[in-house]
C-alpha cells in the first residue's frame, strides 16, 4: 500500500512540477517575499500514515485555511443555532474580501468569505484578546498534532495594510452582527491567518477532519463529530472562493485554500490531502495546487460522487 500511494503521489508531483502559472499574492506585502517555486504534496490517512513529496517542511501562513477551523471552534463555543443566527451557509459567488452582506438576511453569506470569518472570530470565547487567540492557536495545534506559532512579520504586514478587512469589521458592527469591538475581531482574524503551518501539517489537519475530528496520530479531539459535518459542508459549497463550483465538478472534495499558497482537501473517512505552491490563479487559489488535487482525484477516483 505504502509504495503504491508513494508512487502515485510522486507521479502527480512530477506531472505538476513544471506548472509556473499564477502569481504570488502581494496585497499583503510580506506574502510576496516567499520563494515562488516552493512545492509540496502530502497525503495523510485516517489511520495515521503520511505520504509526502517536495518541500513538506517549508513553513507558510495558513491564511484562509484558518476559516473552517475557527468556524468549527465558534460552533463548539456558541452552538450551531447561535452561529447560524450570525452567519449563513450560502455560496456567495463573490470574491472572498467583498464588503457585503446578504441583502435579505443582512448576515454574511458564509464563513469562508472574510465577512463570515471575521464574524466567526468575534464568536470565539475567552476573557481577553490574548486568551481568545491562545484558544485558536491551541485548537489549530490539536488539528495539526504539534504546537503551531504565529508568523509575526506576516501578521504585522497584514495588520498594517488590512484596511479592507477593517472596513468589513466595522460594517459588521454597524449591522449588529459583531457586537463587541470590531477591531478586536479583525485583529484575531489577522492573527489566525498568520499562523505558520507546513504542507504536512495541512495534510494532518485535513486527515483530522476526515477522521471525524480526532487526530489520527495523537488521538486528541480537535472538533466534536456533530460539528465536523457542518464544517465539511461549507467547505464543499464555499471553500474555493468564487471557483467553488468548478472545483467541485473537477476535484469533488470538500476543500479550503489560502492566499499563502496552501490547499487542503478531505475525503471523509479516508484521507486528507494538502498541497503547497504559492503562485495563485485569478480566483486566489494555488494554481499548481488546484492542478495537483485534480490529478490526484482523477488518478485515485476520489470524487465523492464517483460511482464505482
Ligand atoms: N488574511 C487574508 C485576508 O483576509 C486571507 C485571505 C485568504 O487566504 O483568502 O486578506
Amino acid at each position: 500500500m505504502r509504495t503504491v500511494v508513494d508512487a502515485i503521489i510522486g507521479e502527480v508531483y512530477d506531472r505538476c512540477r513544471g506548472n509556473r502559472d499564477g502569481a504570488l499574492a502581494d496585497y499583503i506585502p510580506e506574502l510576496a517575499q516567499v520563494r515562488p517555486d516552493g512545492f509540496a504534496l502530502c497525503v495523510a490517512t485516517t489511520d495515521g500514515h503520511v505520504y509526502e513529496t517536495g518541500d513538506a517542511d517549508t513553513e507558510f501562513t495558513i491564511q484562509s485555511i484558518s476559516k473552517p477551523l475557527t468556524y468549527g471552534l465558534a460552533l463548539a463555543d456558541r452552538g450551531p443555532a447561535a452561529v447560524a443566527a450570525k452567519i449563513d451557509v450560502e455560496p456567495s459567488g463573490e470574491p472572498f474580501n467583498e464588503i457585503s452582506l446578504d441583502p435579505v438576511t443582512e448576515r454574511p453569506r458564509n464563513p469562508m468569505i472574510n465577512a463570515g470569518a471575521i464574524t466567526a472570530a468575534s464568536l470565539i470565547a475567552g476573557d481577553d484578546p490574548a486568551e481568545r487567540f491562545e484558544r485558536v492557536r491551541r485548537c489549530y495545534s490539536t488539528y495539526a498534532g504539534r504546537e503551531l506559532g504565529l508568523d509575526r512579520r506576516v501578521y504585522e504586514s497584514e495588520a498594517r495594510t488590512g484596511h479592507r478587512n477593517r472596513a468589513i469589521g466595522h460594517m459588521l458592527r454597524s449591522f449588529g452582527i459583531v457586537t463587541d469591538d470590531p477591531d478586536e475581531a479583525v485583529d484575531l482574524y489577522f492573527r489566525q491567518c498568520s499562523i505558520n503551518v507546513t504542507c504536512r501539517d495541512l495534510a494532518l489537519i485535513a486527515a483530522t477532519l476526515a477522521n471525524n475530528g480526532t487526530h489520527p496520530r495523537t488521538g486528541r479531539r480537535a472538533l466534536a463529530p456533530e460539528h465536523v459535518e457542518q464544517v465539511l459542508s461549507v467547505m464543499t459549497s464555499c471553500g474555493m472562493y468564487d471557483a467553488a463550483g468548478e472545483w467541485i465538478t473537477q476535484v469533488g472534495l470538500p476543500a479550503k485554500s489560502g492566499v499563502g499558497g496552501g490547499v487542503l482537501a478531505v475525503l471523509p473517512g479516508q484521507i486528507g490531502i494538502a498541497v503547497y505552491s504559492p503562485r495563485l490563479d485569478a480566483h486566489g487559489n494555488s494554481a499548481r495546487g488546484v492542478q495537483a488535487c485534480r490529478e490526484l482525484s482523477r488518478t485515485l477516483d476520489l470524487h465523492f460522487l464517483h460511482v464505482g
